[in-house]
């Protein structure tokens, strides 16, 4: 059985970015064990129609800067292209398809190791870098009468691209920024409502560096208290880009309360209006994937992972219920930026923890 010093879970973002450091700091022998049949995280996964100018900005990986690419190009084919570049040309260990089913203490063990189970053996190890991201674990919720609506539920994680919903009945559910990219490119082919709990927030100030920390302070302030994250973007507000103005003046973003059930052909709210819908489009978010993670019994009382920022304060990415395991791209670091910053930070955490206590050194 393989002993490691690290166990990184997942090579999107967030894994690279902590690999890099890994190996920086001297921190040997370790692995990055991803469960994607190929490089890119999830960016592999993301619809054809999403261009490298809808996506919000793709922040560096520590020491290379993303290849040259139009705005047309696909992300999809971009990131992807990208991270295994990176992955060759830093010479990181990353190993693949391996899915990590679930990490635990060994029993009695004087040096406190953990067992890394996964679809390819186990592996035990000192300390473990969650990198796992969101995607895999979209959020839907309950509406009575889901499972009787004779059309399509789909996710934002299904969606690929306007073509197959032309000239649909489609309901797009949720307040965030997906939804407002999806109603940008279906609402000129597709009849679309836009339905959504709250009132959706609209940015009213320019995005600035400060109003993004301020933003990302949000979320940290949620994960210092165990509370489950909320994304970065529900706490900067939605914005209308050139992409969405057709969409705009269409009418798209005239947004209806949320619908009280789903009948067999359609939606049905609570003043007793019906409308007609061939597709639900679910946009209604993630929840971090960590259910491998589920016999550290790391959930705080109010249900999320409690972390502390181990070096700044303000890069929170080592658990409070145990400081073996670490979080990167979670909470207040997913996003691209955060998770290259988590990363570091990540890194550093596992150094000291593995040397006693004593600071990193380069
Ligand atoms: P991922 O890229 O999801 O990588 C996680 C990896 O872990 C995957 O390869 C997965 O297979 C693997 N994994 C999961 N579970 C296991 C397991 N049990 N065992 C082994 N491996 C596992 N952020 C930005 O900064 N800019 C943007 O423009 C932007 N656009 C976005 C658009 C969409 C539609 C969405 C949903 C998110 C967007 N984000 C954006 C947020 C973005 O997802 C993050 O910033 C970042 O890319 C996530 O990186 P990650 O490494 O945390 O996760």
């Amino acid at each position: 059985m393989d002993v490691v010093e690290v166990v990184v879970i997942g090579a999107g973002q967030a894994g690279l970015s902590a690999a890099h450091h890994l190996k920086r700091l001297g921190v040997s022998p370790f692995v990055v064990l991803d469960a994607n049949e190929r490089p890119g995280g999830a960016w592999q996964h993301r619809w054809d129609s999403l261009t490298m100018s809808d996506v919000h900005g793709i922040a560096e990986l520590p020491g290379m800067a993303v290849p040259e690419h139009t705005p047309a190009d696909r992300a999809n084919v971009i990131v992807p292209r990208y991270f295994a570049e990176y992955e060759r040309h830093f010479d990181l260990p990353v190993v693949r398809p391996v899915r990590v089913t679930s990490v635990a203490p060994v029993d009695d063990d004087p040096d406190g190791l953990l067992r890394v189970e996964t679809t390819r053996g186990t592996w035990l190890t000192r300390s473990v870098v969650n990198a796992t991201g969101t995607w895999e674990t979209p959020f839907m919720p309950y509406y009575p009468g889901m499972g009787r609506f004779r059309g399509r539920h789909l996710h934002t994680v299904d969606y690929r691209g306007p073509d197959e919903l032309a000239g649909k009945r489609v309901v797009v559910v949720g307040g965030g920024a997906s939804a407002v990219q999806l109603l940008g490119e279906l609402t000129p082919v597709a009849h679309t409502i836009w339905v959504t709990r709250r009132e959706p927030v609209w940015r009213t100030v320019e995005f600035t560096p400060d109003v993004g920390r301020r933003a990302v302070a949000l979320v940290e302030e949620r994960v210092a208290q165990g509370l489950p994250p909320r994304s970065v973007v529900s706490v900067t507000g939605l914005v209308l880009r050139p992409q969405e103005q057709r969409a705009a003046e269409l009418g798209a973003y005239e947004r209806r309360p949320m619908f009280a059930r789903i009948e067999p052909d359609g939606v049905r709210w609570s003043s007793g209006s019906f409308e007609p819908v061939d597709v639900i489009i679910w946009a209604t978010g993630f929840r971090p994937t960590v259910g491998h993670l589920g016999a550290l019994h790391l959930r705080s009382e109010h249900g999320g992972i409690r972390l502390l920022a181990p070096f700044d304060q303000h890069t929170f990415t080592t658990s409070t219920a145990d400081p073996r395991i670490h979080f990167v791209g979670y909470g207040p670091s997913a996003s691209t930026i955060g998770a290259n910053r988590a990363g570091r930070t990540a890194a550093r955490a596992v150094q000291r923890q593995l040397t006693g206590g004593r600071e990193a050194v380069a």
